[in-house]
């Protein structure tokens, strides 16, 4: 009788493991050209003898090996991915069809304008709908992400600044901002000064007003801010800077908070970065591609980015004759593909399903904030934007940390929350549900939380084994970061 075998996706061997002489994973076809020795032709110095450790299996040993662990990652499409300041919603499938369209998936970036005429009014419409979303009056979509597009904003208000005489030496940044905020700052040359956050989470104008002179190039507000709060002074924030000749930056990576509801070009922001791959549904995380347009007021159009799409009467083309632009910042248009998933997402949706999105948003974070309140400590008492925050401060009482039950909460088969972020929470566990969930899984993860809440009190120890249900329990977090082993011994073993 054979061994009954551990199913397999519980105990994947490598790859190396499974390696056995002579297999192959490909057929190619029978040669129609002579064959010629690869050292001849190449030279021995381009030539390997051969990879050490190269495992040897066949096709579907591949796809098996492969398709087994991507069963063990978890993924929004099997469940809630609560992790705040980042976004992790549900995108529909249809603007991935969209964006593989052929014509769109075959363009080339060296492709005539004439030829190419419908990808420039792709740009142009979503550059159209972002201004009008934002309520700036110009957008350019090359940045490829949240920080880049933060570090493209912060040089058009050196750029307009210098173009004025003088392009100042500080920039404000409140102490609930987004971390990239200040790395921003420092690279494109300011000194970074903080304003601390008043008790309700918010930026304090009084503490401001004593900050703000003539060396002020710009205040940099993530709004809404870390903490989930919208800054309710923002308009008082904008009139004091723009009083002392200084520029109102908006990080907007969270403007899923706000779409069609505000518009920051009415509450006086100057210039603002949107993330589509979190607002406009691009999937992220992993590091895979993304886009940080940038929107900005009629005065700081000038400087923005080359090319910009012009219309003539011939039909749509690349303008670079702009002697004030700050030049390029990403090679070609940018992240092309996100871009046409975010306007199929904005055309799929329309203004009212925009809006809605926005009001779920903000609806789902309320519930989840109502659901665990007195659960877990509540830092700011401030109605809730697109995600709440709580601080371990109950549990911490007991000797049990936001990172363990972050790790108890995967044994509820639910993705932890984002730990210990923002910096200004002690102890901080922030939870940004996004509108794509049901109130079942709303209330299916409060459950879990209280329920972790409870068996802190009753088995602390449990929780501090977590997760427990999972392949590995707690693996050493720093050592893979700073001590990776990645060495293949002769055996083709690692
Ligand atoms: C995600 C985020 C960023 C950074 O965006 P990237 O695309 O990761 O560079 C900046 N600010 C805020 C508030 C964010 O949430």
């Amino acid at each position: 009788m054979g061994r009954i075998r551990q199913h397999q996706t519980q105990d994947e061997a490598l790859l190396f493991e499974r390696s056995s002489p002579g297999k192959i994973g490909y057929q190619l076809p029978r040669m129609d050209v002579p064959e010629t020795d690869p050292l001849e032709a190449l030279g021995a110095k381009l030539v390997r003898n051969d990879v050490a450790g190269f495992p040897e299996v066949s096709e579907v040993e591949v796809i098996r090996h492969f398709t087994r662990l991507s069963t063990w990652n978890y993924a929004i499409d099997l469940g809630l991915y609560p992790l705040g300041s980042c976004t992790m919603k549900y995108n529909p499938r249809l603007n991935e069809a969209v964006a593989r369209i052929e014509g769109i998936i075959d363009a080339h970036p060296y492709q005539p304008e004439c030829l190419a005429q419908g990808l420039l009014r792709i740009q142009r419409t979503l550059e159209m709908y972002l201004a009008d979303i934002t309520g700036m009056d110009a957008v350019t979509l090359q940045p490829a992400a949240g920080a880049h597009g933060e570090l493209t904003g912060l040089l058009l208000i050196r750029a307009y600044l210098e173009s004025r005489g003088n392009a100042r030496r500080t920039v404000l940044i409140p102490d609930s901002a987004h971390g990239t905020n200040p790395a921003t700052a420092a690279i494109a040359g300011y000194e970074v000064r903080e304003i601390t956050s008043n008790r309700r989470g918010m930026i304090d104008v009084e503490a401001m007003r004593a900050m703000v002179d003539g060396s002020v190039a710009a205040l940099m507000v993530t709004n809404p801010n870390t903490v989930g709060i919208f800054e309710q002074d923002i308009a008082q924030v904008a009139g004091l800077l723009h009083e002392h000749g200084a520029q109102l930056y908006m990080d907007g990576a969270n403007m899923n908070a706000l779409v069609g509801v505000a518009r920051p070009g009415e509450f006086g922001v100057d210039v603002m970065h949107l993330n589509l791959h979190k607002t406009f549904s691009t999937p992220h995380g992993g590091g895979g591609p993304g886009a940080g347009p940038v929107a900005v007021r009629r005065h700081l159009e000038p400087f923005l980015p080359v090319p910009r799409i012009q219309s003539t009467s011939e039909g749509l083309r690349f303008d670079s004759n702009r002697p004030s632009s700050i030049g390029r910042v990403r090679a070609f248009y940018g992240n092309f593909g996100v871009l046409v998933r975010a306007l199929a997402y904005i055309l799929a949706h329309g203004g009212d399903g925009l809006r809605n999105a926005t009001v779920d948003a903000v609806l789902n974070a309320n519930y989840v904030r109502k659901g665990l309140e007195g659960h877990f400590d509540l830092p700011y008492d401030a109605p809730s934007m697109h995600e709440c925050i709580f601080s371990d401060a109950l549990q911490a009482k007991h000797g049990v940390k936001t990172g363990e039950i972050a790790k108890r909460l995967i044994d509820y088969g639910f993705h932890p929350y984002t730990v210990s972020f923002p910096l200004i929470v002690r102890g901080a566990l922030m939870i940004e549900p996004t509108e794509t969930e049901s109130k079942r899984e709303l209330d299916e993860f409060v459950e879990a939380m209280q329920a972790i809440a409870s068996e802190v009190k009753a088995d602390r120890d449990l929780v501090r084994k977590a997760p427990v249900t999972t392949r590995t329990s707690r693996v050493d977090e720093t050592r893979a970061a700073r001590r990776p082993t990645v060495i293949w011994n002769d055996d083709g073993r690692n």
